[in-house]
């Protein structure tokens, strides 16, 4: 089948995390085919990385085959060598991830099949899921094997000791207790931290440093075992993470799907991490884009993120039939692509 046209566009978003994402969250792809397939996908960078894909990604498409996956790996490589000068990270990627997302997905229902069948076939059917946000109470209630506590350094250990105590004595002692601080530590305060969180045995630190500071958590890693650094969400491709590898930087990778580069991307990333023996558990991976990559590739735990939030959050529904946790656990559903409809009204 062939691209008879590419569109990016912004949607009216209600209940954004307010500060850079009002107008730098997700931008929706969509990509008609002549015949009728119709494939959407969820990209980054907001109202900055439309022009991408409509001022350059949109020329370079329309007209071409899309009938196999390796007909896909081979327009991710004319995209990222297309946009090289300008690309490689950052808004460039984070559009062509949503344009990645948007061929697969028209490939899967072209053939009548989930995503995760075209890349491998699923392996994981009830996948475990942790929580991000505060709500240890409700997480709990939901039977999810773990809560992502999110901390910013203000010059104590004091609070975030207070809100691990929390997770840990209602989450129960199997559960994974996390911590993401947004590159808000330094390595000093990192290892006071592990010193003064040691009793409440926890899974990872996560973003403790930027993402340019490889070297440095490298040595940092060893100092904080066996707490694990975890990061990736700000890196891109699957050259960024083998820097991260050289150095090695975090014990659990976390690429962002809709960011890194696609699923595209993405399965080179985990190839590359089986060969290292990295586990990756993908940035929000209990949305679809990343979900249907851990059901299907064994590089990924068995381990998807969901951010929640506190239990009366609003939220937007701009994907309609996304998974929902059942028993605290998370499945894709058997549909075409990646099985989920876009709300229209956001638009
Ligand atoms: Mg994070």
């Amino acid at each position: 089948m062939r691209i008879e046209s590419v569109k990016a566009v912004y949607p009216n978003y209600q209940n954004v995390a307010s500060s850079w994402r009002t107008h730098l969250w997700q931008i929706v792809v969509e990509v008609r085919m002549e015949g009728g397939v119709i494939g959407y996908g969820y990209g980054g960078g907001g109202l900055a990385s439309l022009p991408v894909v409509n001022g350059h990604f949109r020329e370079l498409l329309v007209g071409t085959e899309v009938n196999s996956p390796d007909d896909v790996f081979g327009i991710w490589d004319r995209l990222y060598y297309e946009s090289l000068p300008y690309g490689r990270k950052g808004i460039a990627m984070m559009a062509l991830s949503g344009v990645d997302l948007a061929i697969w997905d028209a490939l899967g229902k072209a053939e009548k099949k989930p995503v995760a069948e075209l890349i491998g076939g699923v392996k994981k059917n009830r996948m475990e899921v942790y929580a991000t946000g505060p709500d240890s109470e409700w997480y709990a209630e939901l039977g999810v094997s773990g809560q992502k506590l999110t901390h910013r350094w203000r010059g104590t250990t004091d609070d975030a000791v207070a809100s691990a105590r929390t997770a840990r004595s209602v989450m129960g002692n199997q559960a994974k207790v996390m911590f993401d601080v947004y590159m808000s530590w330094n390595s000093e305060v990192t290892i006071g931290m592990a010193e003064d969180l040691a009793e409440f045995d926890i899974y990872w630190f996560e973003d403790v440093l930027t993402p340019d500071d490889v070297r440095e958590l490298g040595e940092l890693r060893p100092k904080v075992a066996p707490i694990n650094l975890a990061g990736g969400e700000h890196e891109f491709g699957v050259a960024g993470f083998r820097e991260i590898c050289e150095h090695g930087a975090y014990d659990i990778w976390q690429p962002d799907i809709t960011w890194c580069g696609g699923i595209t991307a993405g399965m080179r990333i985990c190839e590359l991490a089986r060969e290292y023996g990295v586990p990756v558990v993908p940035h929000r991976g209990g949305e679809v884009w990343g979900l249907h990559l851990i059901a299907a590739n064994d590089a990924c735990d068995d381990l998807a993120e969901m951010v929640l939030g506190a239990r009366d959050s609003e939220v937007d529904d701009l994907w309609v039939g996304s998974p929902q946790i059942e028993g605290g656990k998370l499945s894709i559903r058997d549909e075409a692509g990646f099985g989920v409809r876009l709300n229209e009204g956001m638009l």
